[in-house]
């Protein structure tokens, strides 16, 4: 036994003692869940569902639902991945036991599932017995200039309602799975890029339609929650409203400061280390909070979505969820919890307590 997990355990059991924030972490599989568990986590923050689609046959199925002629296509296609889905929640509820798991519906342009190459479209249009041509064109249609502000996030649900209506279906199923083997679990479904609280809304009819069909067919009941990704500026600016129709907010702070500064979190890499010899931003604002910006927007929504719904509950679940400045700003604000990923998670329980005791 090595002393030094000794202090370190002495130290994590100290900070634990303290701090008011809960930590969670992101994580979309049960080996980063276990990982994360290990080192404290409290629930996860943020499953990216996207994740698990990249793997062999999901890929295939997925680019099968993606380029399928019309809406039986498409069901076909995500009928086979449904039973890759409800393994995958099913997996990752047993890995946190009775913690919290908030489970992100799909939120990225379709393309980032093709293929973009001649060679690679080429073997696409083969595997589909469909004509080069066809998928090629049906790729160069899905092409958009600002992908990031494009078609994703609930936009995508609400124009094609079977994908989130096939990710329902698997967290329930899962869930109601592990009822049966007594492990009552309460997903969190949650909503990414709302920016009007009709969003949100046409979303969760989606996702309570769905919840209803299952539990009935499976004679049982799950209790779930739906919250929404607060990461579209005017989701901020009107929380208030936003909060009537959710049970969660979960602030992604990664797309809120691209969209807030307007500056790309793909490119800004290329100019913010000479940008910053201006001192122009104190940090690098995709890696600590943005405070007198970003941050009162986040302040702003905090406080009306409490305002109107004092239970809602409140985390923050973008990259800087796991850095200290931006743990003590979320502390200061009363959030409940931070998200972060599975390594940073001492570092998250340490300042989380020293936010408490700096109060
Ligand atoms: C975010 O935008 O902060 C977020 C957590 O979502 P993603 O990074 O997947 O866009
Ligand atoms: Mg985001």
């Amino acid at each position: 036994e090595a002393p030094t997990w000794n202090i370190f355990d002495h130290i994590m059991r100290w900070s634990d003692k303290y701090r008011k924030l809960k930590i969670r972490t992101n994580a979309d599989q049960p080996d980063q869940a276990d990982l994360a568990v290990s080192f404290g986590a409290e629930g996860i923050g943020l499953c990216r569902t996207e994740h698990m689609f990249f793997g062999g046959e999901r890929i295939d199925a997925m680019r099968e639902m993606i380029l399928a002629d019309d809406i039986e296509g498409r069901k076909k296609a995500l009928d086979k991945l449904l039973p890759y889905q409800r393994d995958d929640f099913y997996g990752l509820f047993r890995a946190m036991g009775s913690r919290p798991v908030t489970i992100r519906l799909l939120d990225p342009p379709l393309h980032e599932f093709l293929p973009h190459g001649d060679k690679e479209i080429e073997a696409l249009a083969a595997k589909f017995g469909k004509p080069y041509h066809d998928v090629r064109n049906r790729i160069d249609n899905l092409h958009e200039f600002n992908p990031m502000l494009g078609l994703r996030g609930c936009r995508l649900g609400i124009l094609h309602p079977e994908i989130p209506a096939m990710q329902v279906r698997a967290i329930i199923e899962a869930a109601c799975r592990l009822k049966k083997e007594g492990h009552d679990i309460i997903p969190e479904i949650m909503v990414p890029l709302v920016g009007t609280v009709r969003e949100l809304e046409i979303t969760s009819e989606i996702i309570h339609r769905v919840a209803r069909r299952v539990m009935a067919e499976q004679e049982s009941g799950v209790t779930y929650l739906v919250g929404t990704m607060i990461e579209v500026p005017r989701a901020a600016m009107t929380s208030g409203d936003i909060a009537k129709a959710a049970d969660f907010f979960s602030y992604g702070t990664n797309d809120l400061t691209q969209m807030g500064l307007g500056m790309s979190r793909d490119d800004s890499g290329q100019f913010l280390p000479s940008y910053q010899n201006y001192d122009i931003y104190q940090h690098n604002p995709f890696e600590s909070l943005d405070q007198d910006g970003i941050g009162r927007l986040i302040q702003l929504s905090a406080k009306e979505g409490r305002t109107v719904k004092p239970e809602l509950k409140l985390g923050i679940c973008g990259e800087h969820g796991g850095d200290p400045d931006t743990i003590a700003f979320c502390h200061s604000l009363s959030l409940n919890y931070v998200s972060c990923s599975p390594f940073r998670i001492p570092i998250a329980r340490l300042a989380a307590a020293r936010a408490a005791l700096m109060a």
